[in-house]
């Protein structure tokens, strides 16, 4: 292949939507190959959120989704420190089809690698090509931003986050559960997979050492403080497979673009995953990005720092306000004080009875 318009570097789910969004407005693009099955041990689930999942549907991907891979949820029930506080926010009372869908990542991926290889003006190729505009969707580690000298502000958290699929002896409900425990933060995703209707998604929070300790444990051991975390909230929980870890941290590049590159996804920005809106937020940088470049003006060049400052602009704010709160919630969290514990509770317990800012709040996380 000698040139194209838009050459991505970089293979996860933000590299491949953008690559079929462009291709769908008649640019060549060129993708990485992929390996078959390079996404298959991902033991992770993602909750996206409304904007995600119309940008996935218009892509052809959300219904080429096994119907097991996704599931709605329609309620959701967060619970402080135990001495009190909770939250419960429900569809139905925001009048929404559902608050969030929870998808099993390995297929979103496959999913999203099968319709590009069928896509028109995509080309999948792992050999370097030259475009007019390149688009770095590498990751948190991304070696081309590297490369470019653009400096990436990161802020270890010193936690890992722990997955692993869980089969209950009850049915989820469509219910997701969240545990703010300082300094823990526990979320149980329903998920339709492994058993319908009763498995969960897990991504447990924790401090480095105490991660390590759980991710070594026997399957009995991890089931135990499992079962001692959730307080048994969803049923006994039994481990369906392997566990993982991913170590945390909150990170943003310095810029989002120069002449003829521009940062999307993780390789732009990186939030802990309390609040599931990573994805969402680096779908949001396609659905901006494609747009961007749809309404560039006819003479104006793909590659022009004008046109990709549009798009930095329009993210800036976006992707700041989430790091900030999914940042300042997990500190906040964290202060074991007394004082703060009740202050903390009583806001939870204020908030849960007042439904015009709870409507905001799953506005807000629906489009982010
Ligand atoms: C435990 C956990 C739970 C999460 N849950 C949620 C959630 O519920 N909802 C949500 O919205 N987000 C969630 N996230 C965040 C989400 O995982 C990320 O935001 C998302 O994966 C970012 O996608 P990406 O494509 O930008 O980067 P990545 O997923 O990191 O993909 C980039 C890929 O490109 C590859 N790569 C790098 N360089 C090259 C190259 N030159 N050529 C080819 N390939 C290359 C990398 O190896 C990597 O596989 C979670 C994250 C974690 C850790």
């Amino acid at each position: 292949m000698d040139s194209v318009d838009v050459s991505i570097r970089g293979s996860g789910p933000v590299a491949f939507s953008l690559g079929l969004a462009l291709a769908r407005q008649g640019l060549r693009v060129a993708l990485p190959q992929v390996p078959p099955l390079a996404a298959a041990g991902d033991l992770r689930a993602y909750a996206l959120n409304a904007a995600a999942r119309a940008l996935l549907s218009s892509l052809r991907v959300w219904d080429a989704l096994p119907a097991d891979a996704v599931t709605p949820v329609y309620d959701m029930h967060v619970e402080g420190d135990g001495a009190g506080g909770a939250l419960d926010f429900s569809s139905w009372q925001q009048g929404v089809e559902a608050l969030a869908w929870i998808v099993d990542a390995a297929e979103l991926e496959r999913a999203l690698h099968t319709a590009a290889r069928f896509a028109p003006h995509l080309a999948l190729d792992s050999g370097e090509v030259r475009a007019t505009l390149t688009v770095l969707a590498e990751g948190k580690d991304s070696a081309a931003r590297e490369a470019l000298g653009v400096a990436f502000e990161r802020h270890a958290y010193g936690q890992i986050a722990v997955a692993a699929r869980l089969r209950a002896d009850r049915p989820h409900g469509g219910v997701a559960r969240q545990w703010f425990r300082s300094p823990d933060v526990l979320a149980l995703l329903p998920l339709d997979r492994p058993q319908r209707e009763s498995s969960y998604a897990l991504v447990w929070s924790l401090p480095a050492e105490r991660a390590r300790a759980l991710l070594d444990a026997d399957d009995a051991a991890f089931e135990q403080a499992l079962a001692e975390a959730s307080g048994g909230a969803a049923g006994t929980l039994q481990l369906a497979g392997a566990r993982a870890g991913w170590p945390l941290a909150i990170a943003r590049a310095e810029r989002l673009c120069g002449p003829g590159w521009v940062l999307v996804g993780d390789a732009a920005h990186v939030v802990h995953p309390l609040a599931g809106q990573g994805l969402n937020l680096g779908l949001g940088d396609v659905a901006a990005l494609a747009r961007v470049l749809a309404e560039r003006e006819p003479w104006r060049s793909l590659g022009d720092e004008v046109l990709l400052r549009r798009y930095a602009r329009e993210r800036a704010l976006p992707t700041r306000a989430m790091a900030q709160l999914t940042d300042g919630l997990l500190h906040l969290f964290a202060q074991p004080q007394p004082l703060v514990r009740e202050l903390r509770n009583r806001g939870m317990t204020l908030l849960n009875h007042f439904a015009p800012l709870k409507r905001l709040l799953t506005s807000r996380a629906l489009d982010a």
